[in-house]
């Protein structure tokens, strides 16, 4: 399955704020002037160019327009990837901004989630087989505990948020990620969540069955997961959960490097999980996205190259596993 790579996009995140009338893009020193420094003492890197709910947002098309033009290129079944609503929320919402038009961060969650289900709908219509809610934000909850995460410690900061606790903020990504997919039929959907271990933290080599059980509440065909760096945990104390008919999206290809895997280590990464869950419940997939940011290039030969190694692993999967 394909994507179109997200080429199109200023940013994973702030392109909503293109797309949908009621944000405004903003510099990250207009939303606080020791951005720079906050950034820094948090090692977290940030895109400068931030989308700030201003005023009560409208229904508008995120990324059907995509879709049309990467279907020029082939009739092959296409992955679209949205920002999820508890992402959104945490990215978007300024306690001095955005006040005015949603008095809290979760007024606005809900509103954005409503946005999206009608995306996801008009996906769905125009023949999208897979649509991915991307959270990151979530993924990196599992960093949190009585203290938020870096993440969250930087948006308090830049955007006066407040960390619910760690329970909290789970059951609130859940709930943000259900109001867009509930009865949702017809269409492949999955969950994707990002997982950058700290080398220094408590969860060290503990991964997103931290989330378990609540977690599984969400009404979603797949789990799409960050599982190739040192350090994000064994993959079957989450799967090992699974009811029987979720699906695992392993990520098997790491996106934070120039080495092209071989097929055999794609195949070896892939294993850590058989015996765990069917075969035709496996999906492989990069760990993330490859498209080039504000901190980064990702030369396309590269990409390429890793994409093929991937295509290849699973071929000898099919074979080997029919
Ligand atoms: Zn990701």
């Amino acid at each position: 399955m394909i994507t179109d790579g997200e080429q199109r996009r200023s940013s994973f995140v702030s392109f909503v704020g293109d797309k949908i009338p009621g944000f405004k893009v903003m510099h990250i020193t207009k939303l606080n002037p020791r951005a720079m420094d906050i950034l820094k003492t948090n090692k977290v890197q940030l895109t400068y160019a931030r989308a700030v709910v201003s005023e009560p947002l409208r229904d508008s098309v995120i990324a059907a327009d995509e879709f049309a033009k990467a279907r020029k290129y082939s009739r092959r079944p296409f992955k679209v990837t949205l920002p999820a609503p508890y992402l959104v929320m945490w990215e978007s919402w300024h306690s001095i901004h955005s006040r005015d038009a949603y008095p809290t961060p979760e007024e606005f969650g809900h509103a954005y989630a409503k946005l999206l289900r009608k995306e996801v709908a008009r996906l769905k219509e125009a023949g999208v087989s897979f649509i991915q809610l991307d959270e990151p934000m979530l993924g990196d909850l599992t960093e949190a505990g009585d203290k938020p995460d870096r993440y969250r410690s930087v948006f308090k900061e830049l955007y006066g948020q407040k960390y619910r606790g760690f329970r909290e903020e789970l059951k609130l990504a859940v709930e943000l990620l259900n109001e867009v997919t509930v009865g949702v039929t017809g269409v492949r959907i999955g969950v994707h969540m990002d997982r950058w271990p700290n080398k220094d933290s408590p969860y060290f080599n503990v991964g997103y069955e931290r989330f378990l059980p609540e977690l599984l509440e969400t009404k979603t065909k797949q789990f799409v997961l960050e599982y190739t760096t040192a350090g994000t945990g064994d993959p079957t104390k989450l799967i090992d959960e699974f009811p029987s008919d979720l699906e695992i999206g392993l990520g098997v290809i790491s996106v934070q490097n120039y080495e092209v895997e071989t097929p055999e280590e794609v195949v070896s990464r892939v294993e850590r999980i058989t015996g765990h869950i069917e075969p035709e419940r496996i999906w492989l997939n990069p760990d993330c996205g490859f498209a080039p940011g504000m901190f980064r290039t990702f030369p396309r030969e590269v990409a390429f190259a890793k994409l093929k190694s991937m295509t290849a692993a699973a071929e000898v999967l099919r074979k080997k596993y029919a």
